[in-house]
């Protein structure tokens, strides 16, 4: 018999597209199937306009079965069908959808989407079979066609026998090479987890025969086998169900199905968007931080489906960083796909989307934030850091949008507090925020810096990670208040300003001295305003404080960054009055306690001293 040929574009395409298109062969069947429910939907829309068909959901399936011995595999659907000339135009032109062209003469928006628009899909099926043979009879038809190729050579179309309309795919599957599996298509629990995995929520049922193993009645390790025809697929997504038919138990189970963590959820959030764009999406705030979650590995994303099928396991687009711990998946019936359908075509609806589940996330986290503190906490703890990168990031581009969502601890109360808690109860002659940063909470509550902020009655907020200052720095202020390390140059008191510019007067020649001996190592020695019991500690002029060179120290590509010291002296401490002496009588004296004094306040910061040898030496010289 003579092979018709494929269109010559078509050729080429065909075998570019076997070889390149797809990255993963497996989705041969998404698309097969795809095919069949399109067909079934089609069906569908005859019958609202056509009375003489009566749509009776029950009787319309689609089968999948595996014939290991002929290696077949069959694709069954009780669809439309094809017509001689429909199987001519649709399976002989790549890249001619027929699904298209009747969508468009049928625009309906019943929300019974038809999937197919490329008209490719079906070549895909040569990814895995060295030939196909398809059985079709279209609806009203008396006559049934069969088509069949071996790939780009061409196809044959020639009368066949079938019953009712309908199509049968037939896939002779390709022999294991010795780089390629293919048997894997042929086992029966290797379909059921393709179907399930791109198919589940195709909205007719997908049957096929599943052989069950049970133990012989009265037996013990004697089993006996039997076939038994299951449906596959789940047919209802959970996410187009309704709400309120919906218990935490169901989200729960669908997070774990899904595998999106090995832990609970700690909350859901389930939208229905019906407006300029439409979709569906069920997202969740995990318990706990997947093992990976702050290392290079780990790769955020939501599942995307279009139209109840999976078209990427982990669409990077629809998740800001920031938010990048959120799981789950969104379907869209407006998403308009590439030819592979492994991307979108436009990013546009899907920007939309993205921007859409953002605000959404963040107000689900503020309205948690209110009404549920202690899950809020455990959310924060898990994953804070990550909304303070946020705030750090794109040059502080969505600091407004998270600053509310943050939280610190606080000297005052205790425990986490919000930036909006503590600015509420700010008294009214509280120039700024203040923070303090270390290692610790209790270290950063004995820090000398904390001392005069706390006596005057102002909270702190404790800052013991990395990114805070950072993030800080980037925020500025928080309803117009600005933020203050308890370290910095100018804390804002304007009485203590006073008098120690009179002190400083007084002593000048004796700080001149001290700066002198610590040349290269602080910019200046002051009267310090916010010690009170304690003799000296470190301050910083400019932008970079000392926990921050700390970081940047610690850093692969560090440039010395350095944050420009003050050492601060308590003159109201007995240790002055000891320099004040030693400056009339004995100055080399004033080197040695002024040595001792800085290594002190770098210890106090948890910054290495120089020389730890010399300075045990100068504390010896003190005793004897
Ligand atoms: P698409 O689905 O994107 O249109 P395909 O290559 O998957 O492209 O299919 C091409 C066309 O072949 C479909 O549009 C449809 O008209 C027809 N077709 C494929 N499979 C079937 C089927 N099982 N039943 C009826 N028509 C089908
Ligand atoms: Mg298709």
């Amino acid at each position: 018999m003579e092979k018709t040929q494929f269109k010559a574009e078509s050729k080429r395409l065909l075998e570019m597209m076997i070889n390149s298109i797809y990255s993963q062969r497996e989705i041969f069947l998404r698309e097969l199937i795809s095919n069949s429910s399109d067909a079934i939907d089609k069906l569908y829309y005859k019958a609202l306009t056509d009375e003489s068909l009566n749509f009776d959901k029950d009787s319309y399936y689609i089968k999948v079965e595996a014939d290991k011995e002929n290696r077949i595999l069959k694709i069954t659907d009780t669809g439309i069908g094809m017509t001689k000339e429909e199987l001519e135009s649709n399976l002989g032109t790549i890249a001619k959808s027929g699904s298209l062209a009747f969508k468009k003469e049928n625009e309906t928006s019943d929300g019974h989407e038809i999937i197919g628009q490329f008209g490719v899909g079906f070549y895909s099926a040569f990814m895995v079979a060295d030939s196909v043979m398809v059985i079709s009879k279209a609806l009203g038809s008396d006559t049934a066609y069969k088509w069949e190729s071996t790939g780009a050579e061409g196809y044959t179309i020639v009368p066949a026998e079938k019953d009712a309309a309908g199509t049968e795919i037939f896939l002779h599957i390709k022999e294991n090479t010795e780089e390629d599996q293919y048997d894997e298509y042929l086992e029966e629990y290797r379909l059921q987890s393709i179907i399930k995995k791109y198919s589940d929520f195709i909205r007719y049922p997908i049957k096929m025969a599943v052989t069950e193993r049970k133990l012989k009645e009265g037996a013990e390790n004697e089993y006996e086998e039997h076939v038994e025809e299951k449906v596959i697929n789940s047919m209802v997504p959970i996410w187009r169900k309704n709400k309120s038919e919906l218990t935490d138990e169901d989200y729960n189970q669908f997070y774990s199905e899904k595998h999106y963590g090995f832990d609970q959820p700690l909350k859901h959030i389930h939208i229905s968007v019906d407006g300029a764009i439409r979709y569906n999406a069920i997202l969740f705030i995990p318990e706990n931080i997947p093992f990976d979650y702050y290392s290079a590995e780990y790769e955020k994303g939501l599942e995307l489906y279009s139209n109840g099928v999976l078209i990427m396991n982990k669409c990077a687009d629809l998740l800001p960083d920031y938010f990048s711990f959120v799981k789950g998946m969104v379907d869209s019936d407006d998403l308009s796909l590439n030819i592979s359908r492994e991307m979108l075509q436009h990013d546009r609806q899907l920007k939309l989307i993205a921007k859409n589940i953002s605000k959404k996330i963040k107000s689900e986290l503020q309205s948690l934030l209110k009404n549920d503190r202690e899950s809020y906490e455990k959310f924060y703890k898990a994953f804070g850091r990550q909304l303070k990168y946020g705030v750090y990031s794109d040059y502080g581009a969505n600091k407004e949008s998270l600053q509310d969502l943050l939280l610190f601890y606080s000297s005052k109360e205790e425990k986490l507090v919000s930036l909006d808690e503590y600015t509420a109860r700010m008294p009214e002659d509280q120039k700024y925020i203040y923070y303090a940063s270390g290692e610790s909470y209790e270290r950063i509550g004995k820090l000398p810096q904390t001392e005069m902020v706390s006596e005057k009655g102002y909270e702190i907020l404790y800052f013991t990670e990395d990114i805070d200052e950072f993030a800080i720095n980037m925020l500025m202020t928080y309803k117009d208040k600005e933020f203050k390390s308890v370290s910095s140059g100018d804390l804002g008191f304007e009485e203590e300003a006073q008098n120690t510019a009179e002190e400083e007067k007084e002593n000048k020649e004796l700080f001149d001295y001290m700066k002198n001996a610590l040349s290269g190592r602080v910019k200046d020695v002051r009267v310090s305003k916010r010690l009170k019991s304690h003799p000296v500690c470190l301050s910083t002029d400019g932008q970079v404080t000392i926990e921050m060179e700390k970081i940047l120290k610690a850093m692969p590509n560090s440039q010395g960054v350095q944050a420009e010291k003050i050492l601060e002296i308590n003159t109201n401490h007995e240790v002055f009055q000891s320099l004040k002496n030693a400056f009339e009588t004995d100055k080399e004296k004033v080197s040695l306690y002024t040595n001792l004094l800085f290594n002190q306040a770098l210890l106090i910061e948890g910054l290495p001293i120089s020389d730890p040898v010399e300075f045990t030496n100068d504390i010896c010289k003190v005793m004897i």
